[in-house]
């Protein structure tokens, strides 16, 4: 029998395709979601996909202990758990602060509790780069100070002081992967990133302009200190990012500790605005008219992974390149022109 992995956030972007991955190793899942920023039809079309494998849904809230105790008593023992429920809007997080310390870190406190309730001290935490702040030497190591600049951020460093005080405590095996910026979609076109309404990412925006359902793109600022004066960023396929999750646990599960362990998921090539751009231009062959506009507040010039420590550690380097994020994004995007809501 495959191990039981409990994953919060199942539903979500980087969940759903996670599942997938995890179901095809022969894992079995449960998911607790509250569909708070996804479908359930994601998970219907993950089994569906994965064929007959093992996948429990448990609709329920991470802050709510009776919601993580159901989750945890659909198997007889969890052997990991991967946390991806949270929220992760910079522009919101600055607006509603107690929302997202409420969700993001309280969220992980009580499913700390829970898991130790449950004798499972085994976690993957979905960390991110912009943990960094605004970096001024590339790329950038794990062992680098964070410096979180806005409250999603600041929440998320928490959650990682959070898990290192756990793993002084006692037990736990931990791993915090700082995801740089995950893109694309499974090749299927059946699963892919939903955002609700005006997508606040470079790439959902993208594709929706290719598919006539935004006008024109708006590159947020072209006079960054960078060589086409556009920012950069890491982009990795999700794909990629999922298997991520699987070496990690792996890892987790036959290494002793110490813990916890801190790696960045990128490629270490970062790309501009509007290098993306011409990528989807040239992998689609549908052209992106855009603006340059006014920066949007809170972005930094650059953010790029070294991402060395998860290859030597996890053997883990990303396959995908850019032009396979964007067809892959764009078959999902065309397959699904209204997302989930749009129905099979
Ligand atoms: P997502 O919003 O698509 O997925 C998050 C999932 O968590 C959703 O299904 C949502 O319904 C669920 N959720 C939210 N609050 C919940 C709660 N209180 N209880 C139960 N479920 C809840 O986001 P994603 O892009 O898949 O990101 C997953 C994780 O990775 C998040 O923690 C995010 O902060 C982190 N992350 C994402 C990115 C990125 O670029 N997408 C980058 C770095 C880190
Ligand atoms: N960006 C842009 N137009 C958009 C959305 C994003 O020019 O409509 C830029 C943004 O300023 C940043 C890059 O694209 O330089 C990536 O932004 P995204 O929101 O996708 O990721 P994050 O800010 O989280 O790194």
């Amino acid at each position: 029998m495959g191990r039981r992995v409990l994953i919060t956030g199942g539903a979500g972007f980087i969940g759903s395709h996670t599942c997938l991955v995890l179901l095809e190793q022969g894992y079995e899942l449960i998911v607790l979601d509250n569909f708070d920023n996804s479908s359930p039809e994601a998970l219907h079309r993950v089994q569906e996909l994965a064929g007959s494998k093992q996948l429990a849904v448990v609709k329920g809230d991470v802050r709510n202990p009776d919601d993580l105790d159901r989750a945890f008593q659909t198997v007889d023992q969890v052997d990991g758990v991967i946390h991806f429920a949270g929220l992760k809007a910079v522009g919101e997080s600055v607006a509603e602060p107690l929302r997202y310390w409420d969700v993001n870190v309280n969220g992980s406190r009580v499913l700390a509790a829970a898991m130790e309730r449950h004798d499972c001290r085994t976690i993957v935490f979905s960390s991110t780069s912009t943990a960094y702040g605004e970096p001024e030497t590339f790329p950038l190591r794990e062992d680098m100070a964070t410096a979180p600049v806005h409250p999603y951020a600041q929440t998320k460093v928490a959650v990682e002081q959070l898990l290192t005080a756990l793993c002084s405590s006692g037990p736990w095996r931990v791993a915090t992967l700082r995801y740089f910026n995950p893109v694309g979609a499974h090749p299927s076109g059946r699963i892919g990133e939903d955002p609700l309404g005006i997508p606040n990412n470079l790439f959902p925006f993208i594709t929706q302009v290719a598919a006539g359902r935004r006008e024109r793109l708006n590159v947020f600022g072209q006079d960054y200190p960078t060589p086409d004066g556009t920012g950069i960023r890491d982009y990795l396929h999700v794909m990629d990012l999922a298997d991520a999750h699987g070496v990690a646990l792996e890892h987790l599960w036959e290494q002793e500790p110490p813990y916890p362990l801190t790696l960045n998921i990128g490629t270490g090539r970062g790309l501009s605005v509007l290098e993306v751009v011409k990528g989807f231009e040239a992998s689609t062959g549908i052209s992106i008219p855009y603006d340059v506009v006014e920066r949007r507040a809170g972005d930094v010039p650059r953010l790029e992974a070294c991402p060395q420590k998860a290859k030597e550690i996890l053997g883990w380097s990303p396959r995908r390149g850019l032009a396979e994020m964007c067809r892959d994004g764009w078959t999902w995007q065309q397959a699904n022109p209204m997302g989930y809501r749009g129905g099979t």
